[in-house]
């Protein structure tokens, strides 16, 4: 493959980017979502369309309403931009640009998801995400848009430090794509895949705990892409999911079906407090 060949690849990704991530978060649904259906790991005796309708309607909305505020975002912090940006000044091929991208957001978006859990306004937010009262492919995508809105914004200037080439950004955000569609899917794998698997990706098992209703779970298993961060921040789950099949999935407030409702995730930050009273 010559570089003029390469050159346009890199071009078309770039100009059909939104569509060609539309097309892997919803493809990556379905496919994974039919997966479930054969070999699910929680069995669930309750109709959940409702609970599919209103995960995916807010996928849809955050994805279009991203597309636009990213723009915006961009366009605003652009001038802070760097004029030897880290990347750029050691002169790094694609293969090392992408090891310290997957390093540096790993550690980000680990110490976000932290905070998320730990300011009392953040957590509201991202008690969207928590409050589905079951795991599978359709929550990976249940976000409140304040969640991806403030994650851009920190984000943003941390690409721009970096001045990584965007097929580095792009794989990135594919891999980071795919891996949580998977970890979020309800799908039992082979004990011994699982644990092989689990040193490298986040795997299902070892997500599903981070949606547990237990705090001391919720507080635990972190890692976006790989779990390495939680066992060197000591927050991996001491237990893992095969000792608690059982276990309850969301939050001790937001069950009710109505708390479900895809207008109601919308305003679930506004009145989560007054509910967990
Ligand atoms: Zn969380």
């Amino acid at each position: 493959m010559d570089s003029t060949t390469i050159t346009l690849q890199q071009s078309f990704l770039e100009t059909n980017f939104h569509e060609i991530q539309f097309a892997a978060i919803f493809g990556g649904m379905i496919l994974l979502f039919l997966i479930e259906g054969f070999i699910p790991r929680r069995q669930t005796d309750k109709n959940q369309t409702s609970r599919w309708l209103s995960n995916i309607g807010l996928a849809l909305f955050n994805h279009f309403f991203i597309i636009f505020y990213s723009v915006l975002v961009f366009g605003l912090l652009a001038r802070f931009k760097p004029e030897s940006p880290l990347i750029e000044h050691f002169k790094m091929c694609d293969i090392s640009s992408l090891l310290i991208v997957i390093l540096i957001m790993e550690l980000m978006t680990y110490w976000i998801h932290r905070l998320f859990h730990k300011v009392e306004f953040l957590w509201r937010i991202h008690a969207v995400h928590h409050s589905d009262t079951e795991i599978d492919v359709t929550t990976s995508h249940r976000h409140h848009p304040f969640e991806p809105m403030i994650n851009a914004l920190i984000i943003t200037p941390i690409i721009f430090a970096l001045g990584a080439p965007f097929i580095v950004l792009a794989i990135y955000t594919f891999m980071h794509t795919a891996i949580s569609l998977f970890s979020h899917s309800n799908i039992v794998l082979p004990k011994r895949l699982d644990a092989v698997l689990r040193l490298f990706i986040v795997t299902p098992d070892f997500h599903r705990m981070h949606h547990s209703s237990d705090k001391q779970y919720t507080n635990s298993n972190y890692g976006a892409m790989q779990p390495w961060l939680d066992y060197l921040f000591r927050t991996a789950s001491k237990k893992p999911y095969e000792d608690l099949p059982d276990m309850e999935v969301g939050l001790e407030v937001l069950r009710k079906n109505k708390d479900n409702r895809l207008d109601k995730l919308f305003t679930t930050p506004f009145i989560y407090k007054t509910e967990s009273k």
